[in-house]
């Protein structure tokens, strides 16, 4: 969808995921929450959006922020002070059974990040990336615990904001159960509709 759209893909777990790669001193700050499935602190993360994506562009898809109610009223204020608007948020609607299979199967690439499942969305050769070549990898918060902990983060903290979203004429469901390119045409027709091309 950034491809498509122009937009800068800033991923907040990446971005966390990299740090803690580089040992850098905000990777030594969250490590313990992707560790164990947590969210790392509203505050924390809210900054590090600010700094990293608000402050730098204005066209971006944020995945995975916000997180939280807190998150959401953050963004709000960061985006009121600088007279910017949210066209639209995309919920991805999906059943803890098979968000628990997608999260436990993934494979990503330990280069280029392309993103894989064990069934779903096996790569050709087995470990390898098609795209780069490079050695696929589970990702450290994919055992079965921490996944387990994730979705119930996400029930309690996240999910609130749907209403949030809601109530403020942003919000599109996608249903994310079907295939891959399924849902990527039905996420395109929903972002067309908040950004016509
Ligand atoms: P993700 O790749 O989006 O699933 O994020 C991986 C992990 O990074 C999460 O389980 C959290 O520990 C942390 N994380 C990513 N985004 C956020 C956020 N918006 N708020 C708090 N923690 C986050």
């Amino acid at each position: 969808m950034a491809e498509r759209f122009h937009l800068e893909h800033a991923s907040t777990g990446d971005i966390f995921r990299r740090a803690v790669a580089e040992g850098s001193p905000l990777g030594r700050e969250v490590e313990e929450y992707l560790d164990a499935g947590k969210l790392v602190p509203d505050e924390l993360t809210s900054r590090v959006v600010e700094q990293m994506v608000v402050a730098q562009t204005t066209d971006y898809i944020l995945d995975g922020y916000p997180r939280t109610l807190q998150q959401g009223r953050d963004l709000e204020e960061m985006l009121r002070r600088r007279s910017q608007q949210l066209d639209v948020a995309v919920y991805f609607d999906l059943s803890d059974e098979l968000a628990f299979e997608r999260l436990t199967g993934r494979r990503v690439c330990t280069e280029c990040g392309a993103n894989y499942h064990v069934k779903f969305m096996p790569p050709e050769k087995d470990g390898v990336c098609d795209r780069c070549g490079a050695e696929l990898e589970v990702r450290s918060d994919s055992a079965e615990d921490v996944v387990r902990e994730r979705l119930k983060q996400f029930r309690e903290k996240t999910y609130p904001l749907v209403a949030f979203y809601e109530e403020r004429g942003l919000l599109e469901r996608v249903a994310a159960a079907p295939a891959p390119g399924e849902v990527a045409r039905a996420t395109e027709q929903v972002m067309l509709r908040a950004r016509p091309q």
